[in-house]
C-alpha cells in the first residue's frame, strides 16, 4: 500500500517555486505578492490562513494579512477587495471562507478580479476551466491534481468516484478528473447526499475521492482492493484526551481502508499540505500572468 504522502509532495513543489522566485529575484524583479482577508476569528479559518502566510515566508513571496472584524459591513469588505484589485503590488486575493451570515460569499468571490482571482472560484475562472482554458483551479482541487502528478498515478480509463458536489472541491474535482488531460481521461461518478447505492458505487471505482465532510465515513467494505483512495475530509472530532480537545478526523477511516487499498492520502498530511501547494502555484502563475 502506497501512502500518499501530502507533505512530501507539497515540499517538492514549494521548493521549486522557491527556485523561480530567487530566479525572478535575481534577474532584478520583486517577488509574488499574496494577499489573505481573513474575516473574524473561526479558529479552523485562523489555521488555514497562518498556514497560507507561513509557506509564502518560506518561499519568498510577499504576503499581506488583512484582518477584519466578524461585524464588518459587506459593502467594506467590497471595498477592501476593490482597493487590493487596483493595486498593482499584489498578484493574488483569497478572502478565507467561510463569512460571517450578513455577507453574500457569492458577492464577495465575484468582487475578485479573475486576473488575481487565485482561489479559482470567481465564475470566470470556473466557466474557463469547464472549457479547458487557462486559468486558476481552486487550490485544493488543484493540490490533488499536483499530488496524482508527483506520484505518476496513471488515472486515465479509470473510474473516478467523487463522494461531495461542492464548489469549491468535488465539482471541481469531477471537472478535472474527465478531462483530457495527462491526469484526467477519467470516467467520473459524483455522488451526494441525495445519491442511492453510494457503497456499491465506491465499489466500482478505481479512484475514490471522499470529499463530503463525515468523519471516517469510507470503510474498508467500500473499496476495491488496489483502489487509489484521495481523503479530503477535515473533522474536528471532540477527544478530553487530546491536547487541544479535539482530534482531526479525514472521511476515510484509514487504519481500515488501507489493508484493501493500493495507494492512500493520510489526515492530516495527504491533502491539505497539497492545497496550499496549489495555492502558491496559482499565485506564481498570477505573478506571471500580469507581468
Ligand atoms: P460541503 O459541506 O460544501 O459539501 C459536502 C458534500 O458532500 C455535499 O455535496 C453533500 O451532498 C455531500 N454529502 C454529504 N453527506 C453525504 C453522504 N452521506 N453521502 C454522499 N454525499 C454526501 O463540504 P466541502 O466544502 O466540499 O468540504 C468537504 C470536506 O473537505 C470537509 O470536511 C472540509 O473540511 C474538507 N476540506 C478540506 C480541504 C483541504 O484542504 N484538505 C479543503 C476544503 C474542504
Amino acid at each position: 500500500m502506497l501512502r500518499l504522502d501530502g507533505t512530501a509532495a507539497s515540499k517538492a513543489v514549494k521548493e521549486q517555486l522557491k527556485q523561480q522566485t530567487l530566479r525572478l529575484e535575481q534577474d532584478g524583479n520583486r517577488a509574488p505578492h499574496l494577499a489573505a482577508v481573513l474575516v473574524g476569528s473561526n479558529g479552523a479559518s485562523e489555521t488555514y490562513v497562518a498556514g497560507k502566510v507561513k509557506s509564502c515566508g518560506e518561499i519568498g513571496y510577499d504576503s499581506t494579512l488583512v484582518r477584519f472584524d466578524e461585524t464588518i459591513s459587506e459593502q467594506e469588505l467590497l471595498d477592501k477587495i476593490a482597493e487590493l484589485n487596483n493595486d498593482d503590488t499584489i498578484d493574488g486575493i483569497l478572502v478565507q471562507l467561510p463569512l460571517p451570515k450578513h455577507i453574500s460569499e457569492a458577492k464577495v468571490i465575484s468582487a475578485v478580479s479573475p486576473l488575481k482571482d487565485v482561489d479559482g472560484f470567481h465564475p470566470i475562472s470556473v466557466g474557463r476551466m469547464v472549457q479547458g482554458l487557462e486559468t486558476f483551479i481552486p487550490a485544493t482541487p488543484y493540490g490533488i491534481m499536483l499530488m496524482l502528478e508527483h506520484y505518476q498515478l496513471e488515472t486515465k480509463g479509470k473510474h473516478a468516484v467523487v463522494i461531495g458536489r461542492s464548489n469549491i472541491v468535488g465539482r471541481p474535482m469531477s471537472i478535472l478528473l474527465s478531462s483530457n488531460t495527462t491526469y484526467g481521461n477519467c470516467t467520473v461518478t459524483i455522488c451526494h447526499s441525495h445519491t442511492h447505492n453510494l457503497k456499491d458505487l465506491c465499489l466500482q471505482g478505481d479512484i475514490i475521492i471522499a470529499a463530503l465532510g463525515r468523519a471516517e465515513f469510507v470503510k474498508a467494505d467500500m473499496v476495491k482492493p488496489g483502489a487509489i483512495v484521495i481523503d479530503v475530509g477535515i473533522t474536528r472530532v471532540m477527544d478530553e484526551t487530546a491536547a487541544k480537545g479535539y482530534r482531526i478526523k479525514g472521511d476515510v477511516d484509514y487504519a481500515d481502508v488501507s489493508t484493501v487499498a493500493g495507494a492512500i492520502s493520510p489526515v492530516p498530511g495527504g491533502v491539505g499540505p497539497m492545497t496550499i501547494a496549489g495555492l502558491m502555484k496559482n499565485t506564481m502563475e498570477a505573478y506571471l500572468r500580469r507581468k
